[in-house]
């Protein structure tokens, strides 16, 4: 997080019935239309993400409701379990290739395929399926999903289905188009791209989802997005929203969106090379990514896969007591496997390169063979890859 958001999210917490408040109001709901690049409504939650898959899922959906999933890891897995306890009937779909790397997981070193939707909707004849829900940055694994092309499958197919994306972790730090790629929901939260604290979540939501949320007979009410709306249209929120946190998303849209620092273009683009330069790394060292498609590399987060007999957490445990590094853990049926390097959010070349040399020297503490130094080779990708826009996002 940087001090710039701290620093703003510090002042004194106003009235959120006062003037003053609608003016922060309209100014955040009008920054974040910009981030998910929409037009139209983003609903502010005071909650975690988990909250706006909830918040999404029963705005649109009825008891019993059909609706296709797709298993890309842990995070996907988290949001079908979801659609099973609130008593839709969630169909999971998942990768049909092989992987040697992890036989168990394969389809966790992949994206949504795209066919497989088209198919399973054109076989729904009937129209049963409601919605269609992927992760677009799946943090579990350092996979993105390409949401265009999901898009494109549902038109294919002539299928009514709603689109609802999570975007939790993608957001503000990987290429995300709400409005372009015709998402009729889509998911996010404050402490990924956004550099801000947990407790604030959203669902960016188009006219198709709005008219769907008037039919819809899941129960809904602290989530229900149509007092929300019509009170945001005053700057205002129907219940307490979270004060502090808006004056940090406020500074958030402002340093994403700064165009002296190549705007939200610019901020991809940082990301997009922050994420080759650990990936040059993770190939010096002869590990294998995560991600099995070079398309779908993720520029939030890489996960690296151990070699087998060797537990990642253990590495994991002594790199965070010998250098005090946090590294992700490997979460559900890859737990133990991998770790995950972030390069989400405030991240510069240096702490990147600090964090490299945290993972080769606990690697090499843990008797794992390296083929060569991974700080190295990105260190040369990043002396020789000057930053096309500036590094900061605005001191
Ligand atoms: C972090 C994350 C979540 C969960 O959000 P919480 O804020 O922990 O409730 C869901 N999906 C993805 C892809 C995430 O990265």
């Amino acid at each position: 997080m940087p001090d710039r958001i701290l620093r703003a999210m510090s002042l004194p917490t106003i009235d959120h019935r006062g003037p003053e408040f609608a003016v922060l109001g309209k100014r955040v709901l009008a920054g974040v239309g910009q981030i998910f690049q929409t037009r139209h409504p983003v609903v502010i939650y005071p909650a975690s993400g988990t909250g706006a898959w909830e918040a999404a899922l029963s705005n649109v959906l009825s008891p019993g409701d059909a609706v296709l999933m797709y298993e890309t890891g842990h995070f996907a897995s988290l949001w079908n379990k979801m659609a099973l306890r609130l008593g839709l009937k969630p169909e999971f779909l998942a990768y049909r290739g092989a992987d040697a790397q992890l036989p168990n997981a394969p389809g966790w070193r992949q994206g949504v395929q795209a066919d497989q939707i088209e198919e399973r909707l054109k076989a729904d004849t009937q129209h049963a399926i409601k919605a269609v829900c992927v992760v677009h940055n799946e943090t579990s694994t350092g996979v993105t999903s390409d949401i265009a092309a999901v898009r494109r499958a549902i038109d294919a197919a002539r299928h009514p289905a709603l689109l609802l994306v999570d975007s939790i972790s993608g957001l503000a730090s990987a290429d995300y188009r709400h409005e372009a790629w015709g998402v009729d929901v889509t998911v996010s939260g404050s402490q990924k791209g956004l550099m801000l604290p947990p407790g604030i979540s959203f669902n960016a939501v188009s006219p198709k989802a709005i008219e769907a949320s008037k039919r819809a007979r899941l129960p809904k009410a602290f989530w229900a997005w149509d007092e929300i709306i019509e009170m945001n249209q005053g700057g205002y929120w129907p219940y307490t929203p979270s004060t502090n946190l808006l004056y940090g998303l406020a500074e958030a849209c402002d340093m994403l969106l700064d165009p002296t620092h190549g705007g939200l273009e610019g901020t991809f683009a940082r990301h997009r090379r922050w994420g080759e330069g650990v990936r040059a790394a993770v190939r010096a060292w002869g590990l294998p990514i995560q991600c099995a498609d070079p398309q779908l590399y993720s520029p939030v987060l890489t996960g690296v896969l151990l070699p087998e007999g060797v537990d990642a957490d253990a590495v994991r445990r002594l790199i965070y007591e010998r250098f005090d590094l946090s590294l992700g853990t490997g979460l559900g049926k890859v737990k133990g496997r991998m770790f995950r390097i972030g390069h989400l959010g405030d991240c510069n070349d240096l702490t990147l390169m600090a964090a490299l040399s945290g993972c080769e020297m606990g690697l090499k503490l843990s008797g794992v063979k390296l083929a060569a130094s991974g700080v190295q080779a990105a260190m040369e990708y990043f002396a020789g890859h000057p930053a096309p826009v500036a590094l900061q996002k605005a001191a």
